[in-house]
């Protein structure tokens, strides 16, 4: 079919490669399907059929477990075009490459703290709700739906917490968090796991509690990707994500500072950085925090948009989401040591992105493997700010507003962060 185009799309951290069919990927997305499908078979015999192929696909697409529907190989055509990437619009801000290298200020060493856990009142590995409930003087458990999932509502002090069985998503004060576990019925009764309670909800339950006691606020901001490493590519091949990154980053940075908060880019041109040096560099400026700034890209039949911050796994626990199979819950590292503050940062920067983009909350999730984390001596998370492989997400990402309203999402988390909350 004339106009399906292959463009070669490289994935997270440049590890996965693959291609994405352009055309038939508009044609297959939900939403805005019906926009290029009927043009595309009007007249055509076969009207009907593919119709009736469309809307089955088109109700599911959205979902995690969605099943993708046949591709028409022999629509590809032969030899195949590789898509290569315009240069970036003139507009798009950017550093000369010639700019010294990042000044690392000197700041005085101020040593992290133990985090304060929970007291161990409750016993056992799987804590009935209603347990849970009285421990944190919340209200009783309410059944508040039976499907998909039977949910219960916990009324706290900050707000609510909404748990289902059998799944792995809380809405913990509004804002999702993946859960290691899932809540299940025990004896009747609908329980969580203790590592979830403990290092995922209670420092969102008492915020102070798990702060560091400190007077440095200074913020590494680590745009992903850089140089030969190209991250993935925008919908329609025109950018890549480093520079998306970049220009997210210099954008947060300006805010930040604008409310006295010192910040150091990890790089500030399209130059290469190793994990191990972003690391590096977040320990030499003695950072209070370390944020990762990406841009996500499912593989070409899942249609998947919406926003994530990951944190690094605790020890115990299960992942999100893993890479290669590994996940080793026997595992820890140094950045384990701010399990609870990372799950502050966490939540606190997906929240206010959420509500400064109005992108689709994916949930504060949780990951092993990702380098860039699990050697930092402070709270540290990575941001993935959309899929630059959904259509409609790709597009509001390329718009510099939309980016702007990234970056006051981030800043604001940040900064809320900072703020010993009561
Ligand atoms: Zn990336």
């Amino acid at each position: 079919m004339a106009g399906i185009v292959l463009s070669e799309a490289e994935g997270r951290q440049g590890k996965r490669r693959g291609f994405c069919i352009r055309g038939l990927r508009t044609f297959l997305s939900p939403g805005v399907g019906s926009l290029h499908f009927t043009p595309l078979v009007r007249g055509s015999g076969c009207h009907w059929l593919l119709w009736i192929c469309w809307i089955p696909w088109a109700l599911v697409a959205e979902g995690d477990s969605a099943v993708p529907p046949p591709i028409l190989t022999n629509e590809v055509e032969f030899p195949l075009r590789l898509a290569s990437p315009q240069p970036l619009n003139p507009t798009f801000p950017r550093l000369p490459s010639s700019d010294p290298p990042p000044v690392v200020p000197s700041l005085p060493l101020v040593l992290p703290q133990a985090s304060p856990w929970p007291t161990q009142a409750l016993k056992g590995t799987w804590i009935p709700l209603r347990e849970w409930a009285d421990y944190i003087g919340a209200s009783a458990p309410k059944r508040v739906a039976d499907k998909p999932n039977a949910a219960y509502e916990l009324k706290a002090k900050r707000g609510s917490l909404v748990f289902r069985v059998g799944s792995s998503r809380v809405s913990a004060f509004s804002t999702d968090v993946m859960l290691g576990q899932l809540p299940q019925f025990i004896a009747g009764e609908p329980c969580a796991h203790r590592l979830d309670l403990e290092k995922t909800l209670f420092p969102l339950l008492w915020p102070s509690s798990t702060l560091l006691a400190t007077t440095n606020r200074f913020v590494v901001l680590d745009p992903g990707h850089g140089g030969k490493d190209s991250g993935t590519q925008s919908f329609d091949a025109r950018y890549y994500e480093k520079s998306f990154t970049l220009d997210w980053a210099l954008r947060t940075k300006a805010l930040l500072e604008a409310r006295g908060i010192p910040v150091l880019l990890t790089r500030t041109n399209d130059q290469e950085v190793s994990l191990a040096q972003r690391v590096f560099i977040a320990e030499e400026a003695k950072a209070a925090v370390f944020v990762s700034l990406h841009f996500n890209s499912a593989t070409p039949l899942v249609v998947r948009r919406g926003l994530e911050v990951y944190a690094l796994t605790p020890p115990g626990m299960i992942s999100s989401v893993v890479r290669e199979g590994e996940d080793n819950p026997r595992l820890s590292f140094p950045n384990n040591h701010f399990d609870p503050s990372n799950t502050l940062l966490a939540w606190l920067i997906q929240r206010a992105v959420v509500q400064s983009s109005g992108a689709y909350d994916r949930g504060v999730q949780r990951a092993r493997f990702m380098g860039v984390l699990r050697g930092q001596k402070r709270p540290a998370v990575l941001v993935e700010g959309g899929y630059l492989s959904h259509l409609e997400e790709s597009r509001r990402i390329s718009e510099a507003g939309y980016r702007q309203k990234l970056a006051e999402g981030v800043a604001k988390g940040i900064e809320q962060f900072f703020e010993l909350p009561e």
